[in-house]
C-alpha cells in the first residue's frame, strides 16, 4: 500500500465528475487499499478519488473505528431536519466552516468485493458521506456556505496555498497533525 499526495484546493481535478466503476477490479482495490493508508496517515476520516488525482467514482470513510470503501456511492434518501456541524477538509488544510446539511441520509453503493451494500446513518458518519459524495461530483464544502463567509476562507486560503507548490499535498511520514482531526474529511 502507498501513501498518495493528495491534491489541494486549485487544482482542477478536484472540480471534476468522476466516471462510474464498471467493475470492483484488483486495480480499483488497490485504489481503496491506498486511499485508506493515505487519509490514515493525513488523521482524516473521509478521502474521496479526486483527492489523490484519480477519477473513479470511489471514496473511503472511517468514523468511530468503522471503515466503509464506497464505489459508484449515491444518495437514495436524505431527510430529517438540517444539521449544522464545523467541517474541514484534507484538500483545503487549516480551513474550517460550519455547514448545513440533512441530518440522516441513505446511500446505496458497491463495496470492496463489489456487493451491493445500503447504509442509514446521521450525525458525523452521515455527514462525512455526503462530503465524501459531494467530491465525486467536483463539490466542495465551500460550495455550500454563503458567498460573504466563503470570499473570506478563500482569503484565508490565498495565504496558505504557497505551502503546496503545483497544489500538491506531500503528507510527513508521522501524519498530519490537526487541531481538528475529527472534521478533516
Ligand atoms: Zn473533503
Amino acid at each position: 500500500m502507498s501513501v498518495l499526495p493528495i491534491r489541494v484546493l486549485g487544482d482542477p481535478v478536484l472540480r471534476e465528475e468522476t466516471r462510474p466503476v464498471a467493475e470492483v477490479t484488483d486495480a480499483v482495490r488497490r485504489l481503496i487499499d491506498d486511499m485508506f493508508e493515505t487519509m490514515y496517515a493525513a488523521s482524516g476520516i473521509g478521502l474521496a478519488a479526486p483527492q489523490v488525482g484519480r477519477l473513479e467514482r470511489v471514496c473511503v470513510v472511517a468514523v468511530d473505528d468503522v471503515a466503509y470503501a464506497l464505489v459508484n456511492p449515491e444518495i437514495v434518501q436524505a431527510d430529517g431536519p438540517k444539521d449544522k456541524a464545523e467541517e474541514g477538509c484534507l484538500s483545503i488544510p487549516d480551513v474550517y466552516a460550519d455547514v448545513i446539511r440533512p441530518a440522516r441520509v441513505v446511500i446505496r453503493a458497491l463495496d470492496r468485493d463489489g456487493n451491493a451494500i445500503e447504509v442509514e446513518a446521521d450525525g458525523l458518519l452521515g455527514r462525512c458521506f455526503q462530503h465524501e459524495i459531494d467530491h465525486l461530483h467536483g463539490k466542495l464544502f465551500l460550495d455550500h456556505l454563503s458567498f460573504l463567509k466563503r470570499r473570506a476562507l478563500l482569503a484565508q486560503w490565498e495565504l496558505e496555498k504557497d505551502q503546496y507548490p503545483g497544489f500538491i499535498r506531500v503528507l510527513k511520514a508521522n501524519g498530519h497533525r490537526s487541531e481538528h482531526p475529527e472534521e478533516e474529511l
